[in-house]
Formats: structure tokens, C-alpha cells, sequence
């Protein structure tokens, strides 16, 4: 039989305080790291992919496209590649609570949806005015404006849907564009509501204009790519402190020529994430080239950065 000391029980309640001071303890650290990385989720934001894919016929993927939730209302859209309409509706989000579209570029595989997008709206209750942010033009691509014009202009490929171009008409809201500066290389921010603020930093995606968007809402932060080589130099700093970064792998650590004139490679992708001191990176855009390799990409990711990486698929919520 076991007889306990004399003083038991003074030391059974010390060790229990201190027991309990060490799971305060161990459990304040655990929430300040959870405040730290999971502000989005505090907020209540959440990222769906609506599009994983690149341009390829057979990934089995919709095209680049992603959509910010805020309190359970969609509140941002980035890119708008093929497929990314059917997937916004399977997503239960209502269009008319969008508050902007944010282009990275204007290559079919980011935008071709647009139109699907406009005509679908149609069939919500959508009253408020949607403006679209994209890059100016240059020597390859047009102006966003005049994208927008081409598709939904009245001399415009779908002419028929003009009234939500044209400002003096009756259209329940009308479409607007607005066309950010690629040069100087400079960031472009501005509020798009009192808790919503857009930036954007050009970045060099071959010969075609393209820039990388961050979007901070209240108070988590969650930065795109778009695609791009890292050339400019200028996404670290875009993404610094982001909650999220999507990162686009297009190209694998070994892709040589015009790939990596248009696309960061594995590598680049671990030195600007970590550059950024990103809480964590979503990699997405995949193609046949890249999609079966994520072992060997993480690798070459792994060199550079030590948070953590997913990998989206389409539909997939962060
Ligand atoms: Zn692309």
C-alpha cells in the first residue's frame, strides 16, 4: 500500500498549477501562431479555386481563375479562364455580390470566360456597377478597355450585350475597365470598398502584359502570380507577409527557351515565396508537363522555402 507523503498534497496542487500554467502557456503559443497563420480564416476569407489549369485541352482542368469569399458572399474575382463560369455557379456564388474582377492578363486561357460571365449575370439581381482591372496594352496585347470593347462594345463580337458597356443605357449595372500602367514598374493600389484594397505590380510574362494582383481584405492577405517569369523582380515585394500566395507552375525545374521566358520555374517559385515570407503558397496552373511532378517540384521548392505548400485543384477552398 502506497502511503503518501505528508505533504502530498500541497505538492499534488503545486504540480497541477504548474501543469496548468504550462497548458496556458503551450496553448497561447499555439493561438499566436494560429493568429498568425490563420488570419484569413479569423476573418472569415476563404480562396476557391475555380480554375487550376492552363490553356491545355486535356488537364482535365478548368483555366486560371480564382474567387475571395468574405462572410460567405464571393467578393473578388481573379482571372476568368474557360471553365471558371461553370464552376462559379457550382460554387454557390451569387454574381451580383462581386465587387471586382481583376485581370493578370488577357491570354485566352485568363479571360475567355468574360463574356459567359456578362450574359449569365443577366439572370441574377445584379443593380451595382462592376468594374473589370486589367493591364494596359502594349506591342502584343491590347488595353483591357479595349478587350472589353471588342467582346461587349456596340461594334463588338457580342454587340447584343452593349448595354452593359454603354453607360447612358438602361441596363440594370453597367461594366467598366480600367486599364493599370505596366510602366514605370510600380505598384497601383486602391480601395475597392472599405475593407477590400487592390494592388498591382506588372510582371514579365514574355511579350505579353500581365501583372501579379495581391488583394487584402480585412485583415488577411492573399497575393496571385498570374503567370509570369520573375524577371521584374517585383512579386516578392507585392506578396511580402501574404496569407496566401498562388503561384503558378507551368513549367518544370527544367524547361528551357520561350517556357521560361514566360514562366518561373520551381526554383524561382521557393526564393520568391520565401523572399516574401509567405505563410503559405498554393501552387496552381498546372499542365501535363508539371501536374504529375509535385514531388520533384516541391524539392526544388523545398530548397528555398520551408512553409507550407498545397496544391490546388479546381474547386479546392483555402
Ligand atoms: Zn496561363
Amino acid at each position: 500500500m502506497l502511503i503518501p507523503p505528508i505533504n502530498s498534497g500541497y505538492s499534488y496542487k503545486r504540480k497541477i498549477s504548474l501543469k496548468a500554467l504550462l497548458t496556458l502557456t503551450l496553448a497561447l503559443s499555439i493561438h499566436s501562431v494560429f493568429a498568425q497563420t490563420q488570419r484569413c480564416q479569423q476573418q472569415d476569407v476563404t480562396l476557391q479555386v475555380l480554375g487550376s489549369g492552363g490553356p491545355e485541352l486535356s488537364d482535365g482542368r478548368a483555366s486560371a481563375s480564382y474567387l475571395i469569399w468574405h462572410h460567405n458572399k464571393p467578393r473578388v474575382l481573379i482571372d476568368a479562364g474557360p471553365g471558371s463560369s461553370v464552376n462559379f455557379g457550382a460554387s454557390g456564388a451569387n454574381f451580383a455580390d462581386l465587387q471586382a474582377v481583376l485581370l493578370t492578363h488577357l491570354h485566352v486561357d485568363h479571360s475567355a470566360d468574360l463574356p459567359a460571365y456578362v450574359k449569365g449575370s443577366y439572370f441574377t439581381q445584379r443593380t451595382n456597377d462592376l468594374t473589370i482591372y486589367g493591364p494596359s496594352g502594349n506591342a502584343l496585347m491590347p488595353d483591357t478597355s479595349a478587350y472589353l470593347a471588342s467582346l461587349l462594345g456596340n461594334k463588338g463580337a457580342f454587340a447584343y450585350l452593349s448595354d452593359y458597356t454603354d453607360t447612358s443605357s438602361q441596363a440594370a449595372y453597367h461594366i467598366k475597365a480600367h486599364n493599370i500602367p505596366l510602366t514605370p514598374i510600380k505598384q497601383h493600389s486602391q480601395k475597392v470598398s472599405d475593407d477590400i484594397t487592390i494592388t498591382a505590380s506588372p510582371v514579365h510574362h514574355g511579350p505579353v502584359a500581365a501583372l501579379a494582383w495581391r488583394v487584402d481584405i480585412d485583415n488577411c492577405s492573399i497575393t496571385f502570380s498570374g503567370d509570369m517569369s520573375n524577371k521584374n523582380d517585383t512579386l516578392a515585394a507585392l506578396a511580402k507577409d501574404s496569407d496566401i500566395l498562388v503561384m503558378h507552375n507551368a513549367v518544370p525545374q527544367g524547361a528551357t527557351g520561350a517556357a521560361i521566358n514566360l514562366h518561373m520555374r520551381p526554383l524561382d517559385i521557393g526564393k520568391i515565396a520565401n523572399q516574401a515570407s509567405a505563410k503559405t503558397v498554393v501552387l496552381s496552373h498546372f499542365m501535363n508537363r508539371t501536374k504529375n511532378n509535385n514531388e520533384m517540384t516541391l524539392g526544388y521548392i523545398r530548397q528555398n522555402f520551408a512553409g507550407e505548400v498545397k496544391m490546388a485543384t479546381d474547386m479546392a477552398t483555402f
